[in-house]
């Protein structure tokens, strides 16, 4: 099991206020509890009522309720088809399995994301190759992928990191002018648009529907695309390449979600729209706080993008009072969780720098955002 630094955390605190209650007297050298935790996930009586239902009802695998599911987030970002699958990382994978990619084929992709991104284009058999950022929106700046486009590029796979689409309108030129397929990683940009375009609608788009993500279903995740012949591929994909039981069409996987989990989710598409409102309040109110404080750059939505803020992350500067490490340490000994997203350039790793199929290359502004950034907590 993959436990994030975050996990880690909220773990710690789990325990620590069992331990809390169990006493009358707070043990005093127990860490600080986070006032405000980085990530909450609170989930109300409808999931509650929903998920007991699937229980009773005895069919608790993949059925009705997850499509339902599919055909309710479809509408929600204004896409043909969604196909839900197990995980965000397997979307990924099953995105670009569909594409047929062969062994030398490359994917070019953004260095500042989560390790999934570049796992699923390992896994899928082709090799990742890397734009650089552009450090107002965190994500791939369109002018660096000229570059590192050559004949073997197949797919341009921008990440919409942190609830804000990447620069969709240029980098849907550059693929098109590359004759590209485009997979986004949407995994943090559930109804995240640019003007009215959601994010999962320019190519294929690659949700995920973990823990703590803006939509969750504990693990989980969503493929969405216009193309019925794609969805059609991705369904079959999913199901150990059957259409019909035991007639096998491709060599497939089990990529299945389940009604169980399709239950937890469900309900909590109803109140979208207010949550996002709610994460954009807390960032306009964080943004009229701290913008103009020495050394702190604070996080903006960009013109004609709406920004669904999965995370409202500062840089900050050598001029700051404290350095990146420094404040995140202080605000955490106040009750403030912070996370840093991410520490490193994803492929600033020993077992990706000797890896055969990743090129590594120097990213200047996705090296020197990941040593500023820090996020505070933005959720409702
Ligand atoms: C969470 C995440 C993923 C992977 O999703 P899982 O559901 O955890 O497999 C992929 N890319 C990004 C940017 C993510 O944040």
């Amino acid at each position: 099991m993959r436990l994030t630094a975050h996990d880690r955390r909220q773990r710690r605190w789990a325990t620590s206020t069992k331990r809390y209650r169990s006493h009358t007297v707070p043990v005093d050298h127990s860490p600080v509890l986070p006032a405000i935790p980085i990530t909450t996930v609170r989930l109300g009586a409808e999931v509650e009522k929903l998920v007991l239902g699937v229980l009773r009802s005895g069919m608790i695998a993949q059925g009705l309720l997850v499509k339902r599911l599919e055909d309710e987030f479809a509408e929600l970002i204004g896409v043909d088809h969604v196909v839900a699958v197990n995980n965000g990382t397997t979307a990924l994978i099953a995105a670009l399995q569909v594409l047929d990619l062969q062994p030398g084929d490359e994917v070019i992709t953004s260095p500042f994301t989560f390790v999934a991104t570049l796992n699923a284009i390992i896994e899928s058999g082709a090799t990742a190759r890397f734009a650089d950022i552009d450090d107002r929106d965190f994500n791939i700046d369109p002018s660096t992928v000229g570059a590192v486009v050559n004949d073997r590029t197949k797919v341009l796979l921008p990440v919409h990191l942190y609830g804000q689409c990447a620069d969709m309108d240029q980098l849907g030129d550059v693929a098109s002018a590359a004759n590209l397929a485009v997979v986004e990683d949407a995994a943090q940009a559930h109804g995240a648009r640019v003007g009215d375009k959601a994010a999962g609608s320019w190519g294929t788009g690659c949700f995920s529907l973990y823990a703590t993500k803006n939509l969750t279903t504990g693990e989980g995740g969503l493929i969405s695309t216009n193309d019925a012949s794609s969805a059609d591929r991705l369904r079959v994909l999913r199901n150990q390449g059957m259409r019909q039981r035991y007639v096998y069409e491709m060599a497939g996987n089990n990529y299945r979600l389940t009604d169980l989990q399709a239950a937890v989710c469900l309900p909590q598409l109803t109140g979208y729209g207010r949550q996002v409102a709610t994460r954009q309040a807390h960032a306009r109110r964080l943004n009229e706080g701290l913008r103009g404080l020495p050394g702190v750059r604070v996080p903006e939505a960009l013109p004609g993008r709406h920004h669904v803020w999965h995370q409202y992350t500062i840089l900050v500067g050598d001029d700051a009072r404290l350095d990146r490490d420094g404040l995140l340490e202080a605000l955490t000994g106040e009750g403030i969780g912070c996370g840093i997203y991410y520490p490193r350039t994803v492929f600033d790793y020993h077992c990706y720098r000797e890896h055969p199929q990743v090129v590594v290359a120097e990213a200047p502004v996705a090296s020197d955002v990941a040593r500023r950034c820090l996020s505070l907590p933005v959720h409702p």
